[in-house]
């Protein structure tokens, strides 16, 4: 067992870090309070591969390991959670999707630009009715001949919006129940595909959230992805990699917080001193830096085991759970350190506190995650 980092992964933990203070930190703010998806971002992440981060060179990709991924989204996630969120819905949902089920052709055509970060990826499975019940989705796509017809309509997708390519799940065969589930690749701009009502939301509001609505959109056959049927069980597939990426957005999004928190405590002075010398804000800062190290430990461990080919169901919700709610407890101690000026927009804590929220509902909430870990130890 090794825990040193190589050093190619110290290199590439120094420049996303360093991409992130120069080219986002100066924005968070804005782009927070705007809504702004940074498009202008876009090919700057290109440039350094974060759009194409585990995709094999083959396919325009920077083929990095799932490790390496996890360093990048947890550099991003120090800095904007917001960045990092969409960086990992393109990455880890959509592109995953096409690199995992896609056909040679498929990948050729939707996952190289993708890759390239010429286009931006969605993957859409929620609706206003099925989220944690994603199984019991209403969008149907019906066969007509050579092309699918698509009707219904998706929540929350990243990407809804701006993204280029979406990956949507829908009913092939409902009498099949989940095994009548497929997944097909939509592109922006074909008719009968639309973006729906763009979500105003608590945090995560430079990542572009949307529902995306189908009416007679007509697709071809080609577009199909994965097998007939196999939508629904290759969406859990997707899950357990794209998990271990929220995983290491809550790490980088606590690490973040903790700095912020330990910066403060450090100039911060009351009855004479800093307020690091009083041991109630010692331990904040202990127990944090203790919480985010085993949340570290537990993703890469996830990422580790990913990348040498073994299934991580367990290790994945295990690592996403837990870093989601040290997470929470890290954002909530930031504010707390700051007191008033925790409250107020002017430091970088009140962000953290409402971003970190989506860490405990996003890619299968707390619940569902304690479900699949006590699935997986039941079954064993
Ligand atoms: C910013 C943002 C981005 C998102 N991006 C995407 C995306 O790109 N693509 C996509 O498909 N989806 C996306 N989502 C949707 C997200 O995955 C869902 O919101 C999430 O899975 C929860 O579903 P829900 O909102 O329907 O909540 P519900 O499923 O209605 O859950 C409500 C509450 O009930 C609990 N609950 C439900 N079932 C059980 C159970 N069996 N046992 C115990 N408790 C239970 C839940 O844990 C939760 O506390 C996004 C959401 C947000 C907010």
């Amino acid at each position: 067992m090794d825990f040193r980092p190589t050093e190619e992964q110290a290199l590439l933990r120094q420049s996303v870090r360093a991409f992130a203070e120069t080219e986002i930190r100066p924005h968070v703010r804005e782009w927070d309070e705007t809504q702004h998806f940074p498009i202008e971002l876009v090919p700057k992440l290109a440039a350094l591969g974060l759009l194409g981060i585990q995709a094999p060179e083959a396919y325009g990709g920077a083929g990095m390991s799932a490790l390496d991924y996890c360093v990048c989204i947890e550099e991003l996630a120090r800095v904007d959670p917001s960045v990092a969120l969409s960086v990992a819905a393109h990455n880890g949902l959509c592109s995953a999707h096409l690199l995992m089920f896609g056909t040679e052709e498929q990948k050729q055509m939707y996952l190289r630009p993708l890759a390239r970060g010429e286009k931006i990826g969605g993957w859409a499975l929620t609706e206003s009715s099925s989220g944690s019940d994603a199984g019991g989705m209403r969008t149907t796509a019906v066969r007509e001949g050579a092309c699918w017809t698509l009707n219904g309509s998706k929540a929350f997708t990243t990407h809804g919006r701006v993204g280029d390519i979406i990956v949507t799940m829908a009913v092939t065969d409902r009498a099949a129940g989940r095994k009548g589930i497929s997944a097909f690749i939509v592109e922006k701009g074909t008719p009968g595909m639309t973006p729906g009502k763009k979500e105003d939301k608590l945090g995560m509001r430079a990542s572009d959230t949307s529902e995306v609505l189908f009416e007679h959109c007509r697709i071809s056959s080609s577009q199909l992805l994965g097998d007939e049927g196999q939508g629904f069980v290759n969406t859990m597939q997707v899950l357990d990699a794209g998990r271990i990426g929220i995983a290491a957005l809550s790490v980088g999004l606590a690490q973040g917080a903790h700095e912020a928190a330990l910066g403060y405590a450090l100039q911060r002075k009351a009855f004479g001193k800093t307020i690091s010398h009083f041991q109630a804000i010692q331990w904040k800062l202990a127990d944090n830096a203790t919480r985010i190290e085993a949340a570290r430990l537990l993703t890469y461990r996830a990422a580790y085991l990913k990348d040498r080919g073994r299934r991580t169901t367990l290790e994945s919700s295990m690592a996403k759970l837990y870093a989601s709610e040290i997470a929470v407890k890290a954002a909530d101690d930031c504010v707390q350190v700051h007191g008033g000026y925790g409250f107020v927009k002017d430091y970088p804590a009140e962000k953290y506190f409402r971003d970190v929220k989506l860490t405990t509902i996003g890619e299968g909430t707390s619940e569902i995650q304690r479900l699949v870990i006590a699935r997986q130890l039941l079954s064993q």
